[in-house]
């Protein structure tokens, strides 16, 4: 837990920002590690339909088991809560969304607490594991788990049943383990690159989709036939489609996704991930907007923990990143300096306390 010498309840406006499940979900988080209790009105008053959704309400319940909280407001539809933590216990958990809601959006509500928790933890979590408005399992599994390893846990996820949008069903499982001493670190450069890949995967739908898609993709892109791939799967938790561009660089991995929807052609859902790969070239961007407003969270954690500051370079910011700087400010002894350079930003994080070494 990060002792923040203040124990008072923050009220939070769930329609402040963004306003969407970002601020219920990181709210949750922050409150578990820092020990501070939550009242939240407003829940998610900048979307079409306000209030907890299934995903939303499986985060709140997860956080609350992982550290036996107290809790009033948790039912679907729900526009306010208070929420006050008891102790993160480590253990084995299993959390249902038991619709297509994101099961990678709850791991991460309650992964900060499990990472400082006193012991090992197991977490299997159903649901959603590939839609278009969450980070894919690809994701979380290659660009965003990495990173916090390099903090010091040490966490692995696999993929146990894939779970595509709208029929959800899909299970992940993560391990974690702890580290005492956390080490935040600076991503200002991508390094080198070392490896990049097309990837087109289709689930119980013809394999014709993914073929054109990888076609169009990898000659727009202009990149070798060795450098694609597209597999076709049956009976494996679909129906779906995903086209996504991993760039594996020294200090980070990007990964792109563009989803295959109805009504929208294979090569416009290529022309879709290739016009978002150009925009992160041409930004010169370190961390895409995606894990840009997912890395803010561990990286203050850590910095808080440590009292080192930390930095990285992004393109411009997203509404996420701009409401999860204002967030974690509220929670820990934190600040986020955002420093224009020529084509992109550079965002520091540092301690507003010294903590003896
Ligand atoms: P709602 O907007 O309905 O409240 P929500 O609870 O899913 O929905 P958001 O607040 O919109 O939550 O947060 C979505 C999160 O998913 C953000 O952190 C965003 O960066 C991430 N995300 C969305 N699309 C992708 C993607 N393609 N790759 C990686 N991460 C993504």
């Amino acid at each position: 837990m990060i002792d923040t010498g203040k124990s008072e309840s923050i009220v939070i406006d769930g329609s402040e920002g963004e306003g969407g499940g970002q601020v219920l979900r990181s709210s949750l988080g922050l409150s578990m590690v820092s020990g501070r209790p939550i009242r939240m009105e407003r829940i998610r008053a900048g979307r079409s339909k306000p209030g907890l959704m299934r995903q939303h309400l499986t985060a709140l319940l997860a956080a609350c088991e992982v550290c036996s909280a107290k809790v009033t407001g948790a039912e679907i539809g729900s526009t306010s809560l208070e929420f006050s933590p008891g102790n993160v216990r480590a253990g084995d958990y299993e959390f249902r969304v038991g619709t297509a809601g994101s099961a990678t959006l709850v791991l991460q509500t309650i992964l900060p607490a499990l990472m400082l928790a006193d012991g090992p933890s197991k977490v299997v979590v159903g649901g959603g594991t590939h839609n278009p408005w969450s980070p894919p399992f690809d994701f979380l599994s290659e660009s965003y788990l990495p990173l916090v390893n390099r903090l010091g846990p040490n966490v692995s996820a696999q993929l146990k049943r894939f779970g595509f949008y709208p029929a959800g069903g899909g299970e992940i499982e993560v391990s974690i383990t702890p580290s005492d001493l956390l080490s935040p670190f600076d991503i200002v450069e991508r390094g080198a690159r070392i490896d990049r890949s097309v990837t087109a995967l289709v689930i119980d739908l013809p394999a014709e989709i993914g073929n054109r898609e990888l076609n169009k993709a990898m000659r727009s892109l202009g990149w070798s036939d060795a450098e694609g791939e597209s597999i076709h799967l049956e009976n494996a938790g679909g129906p779906g489609n995903v086209l996504y561009l991993r760039c594996q660089f020294e200090n980070l991995t990007t990964v792109i996704t563009s989803f295959g929807r109805l009504g929208v052609s294979a090569e416009t859902v290529a022309k879709d991930l290739v016009k978002d790969y150009r925009q992160y070239e041409k930004q010169e961007a370190v961390l895409d907007e995606h894990l840009c407003d997912q890395w803010m969270l561990p990286l203050a954690i850590a910095v808080a923990k440590t009292g080192r500051q930390a930095e990285f370079v992004t393109g411009p910011l997203s509404g996420h990143s701009k409401t999860h700087i204002e967030l974690i400010k509220r929670f820990l002894p934190v600040e986020f300096e955002v420093i224009q350079e020529k084509t992109n930003l550079r965002v520091r994080c540092s301690s507003l306390r010294r903590i003896p070494s």
